[in-house]
């Protein structure tokens, strides 16, 4: 297999919208839960993107962690790298940016290296290498007062100079409104002054399409998922549109299927009553829960009474005057940490009685249950809801398996249910 494209992606939620965004571009792709094994048994693939945790540890552990990526990414054939970071560029002046990319340039032997964290669907933009989060810059957005990664200027020409060894310098929309031509000619001044890495402005999808031309004649490439979608873009182009996208997902498993709901979010609360309506659904009696491992057994052995029939869905879910009172109780990381464990618990179980389907609900819940089951990483396939793809499990073993992870506020009413019509 030789890859178009290696993605490293300094957090998991980051990777996911990433894979996501590719996909929909027409890459297929795969999303790794950290460096893979070398013996890694992928699909036919475009592209793969590796999670890292990366983002807010010390940045000689970054370094390593993101070269160790690329070396595997390289070694599958990758051509292009793209260091994926936040859209919102969360990294303080002792951040880990710079380091990376000054690491991933030496490796790539670029002499410049194109940098964008622009991804307009979202409302980041970058004007004169000053990063817009809607209407304001960065430095008066909510990012100021970012509790891991304030952000107090908005040039990142500036931000990033600070966090690199080399010489930063920008590419503005005037010159990229000219052309690939007029980018690529601006790109060869810098380098020829001795700037190693260029912010590149970026305000409509047809400025990242012209990045992402131009990108490709590097080795190596930051930014989000926006120099992600240019970047998918032009290598689509030609391409006939991914049929084999949804192809390689929607074949079906069959057999058992369960919901998990750990999220006590509004939307989640809804889309449980919903299911209701459709399934059998228990509710978790949570204090029972934090007191031992009883309850989710008892769980477990209502669910296979039932998973021969259809799908059930197990909700730990509550409204937020019982969040607080259980909170108020055990601590929030205690009962979180316990209800997590319990739904890893309860995962794991109806795995070994014959759900290869599983939908998850909640952020943490969903990061619990895919440790627990040693998923190395999925193929993203057809979109149940925006933000939302269908995951067929790799390198899992030989059983298959497909699961929707859903954050808190994703999804319509009737999630559940929409997640497992597209999960066969
Ligand atoms: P979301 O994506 O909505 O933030 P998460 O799974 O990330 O959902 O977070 C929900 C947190 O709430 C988890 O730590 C989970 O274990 C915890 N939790 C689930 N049910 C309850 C409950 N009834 N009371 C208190 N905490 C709960």
């Amino acid at each position: 297999m030789t890859l178009a494209l290696g993605c490293i992606a300094d957090d998991y939620t980051g990777a996911s919208d990433l894979a996501n965004t590719l996909t929909r571009a027409g890459l297929r792709t795969v999303q790794t839960i950290g460096v893979p094994a070398d013996d890694l048994a992928l699909p036919e693939v475009d592209a793969v993107v590796v999670s890292l945790k990366s983002r807010s540890i010390e940045a000689g552990l970054a370094v390593t962690r993101s070269r160790a990526a690329e070396a595997w990414l390289r070694g599958r054939g990758a051509g292009h790298i793209l260091f994926k970071i936040c859209s919102t560029f969360d990294s303080t002046d002792a951040g880990n940016i710079g380091p990376v990319m000054d690491a991933l340039r030496a490796d790539s032997k670029d002499n410049i290296v194109l940098v964008t964290p622009a991804f307009p669907e979202t409302g980041r933009t970058v004007y004169q290498g000053n990063l817009f989060v809607g209407s304001v810059p960065l430095n008066e957005s909510p990012l100021k007062d970012h509790p891991l990664n304030p952000m107090h200027d908005s040039n990142l020409v500036r931000v990033l100079a600070r966090q690199s060894k080399t010489k930063v310098g920008l590419v503005d929309l005037a010159t990229l409104s000219r052309g690939t031509e007029a980018v690529r000619a601006k790109l060869a001044e810098l380098a020829r002054a001795g700037i190693g890495a260029a912010i590149v402005d970026a305000v409509f999808d047809r400025d990242l399409e012209a990045i992402g031309q131009v990108a490709l004649d590097h080795r190596l490439s930051v930014g989000a998922s926006g120099i992600g979608l240019g970047l998918a873009r032009a290598l689509a182009a030609g391409k006939a549109k991914s049929a084999a996208v949804n192809a390689a997902t929607s074949a079906a498993i069959g057999g058992p299927a369960a919901c998990l709901a750990g999220s006590c979010s509004q939307a989640t609360l809804r889309q449980i009553a919903s299911a209701e309506k459709v399934m059998p659904v228990l509710h978790l009696d949570p204090e029972r829960v934090i007191a031992g491992k009883d309850e989710a057994q008892r769980a477990l052995a209502w669910a296979k009474e039932r998973l021969g029939t259809g799908p059930i869905l197990i909700a730990s879910s509550s409204t937020p005057e019982e969040v607080a009172a259980l909170q108020s109780r055990h601590g929030r990381d205690a009962a979180g940490h316990a209800i997590e464990q319990a739904m890893a618990d309860l995962a794991e179980g109806l795995v070994r009685s014959g759900v290869h389907r599983l939908v998850v609900a909640g952020g943490e819940t969903s990061g619990a249950v895919v440790d627990r089951l040693g998923i190395p990483g999925f193929l993203v396939g057809a979109e149940i809801a925006a933000g939302v793809p269908v995951l067929r499990a790799v390198g899992a073993g030989k059983d298959e398996m497909v699961l929707a992870l859903k954050s808190g506020n994703f999804g319509g009413p009737e999630f559940f249910s929409d997640a497992l019509a597209l999960m066969p």
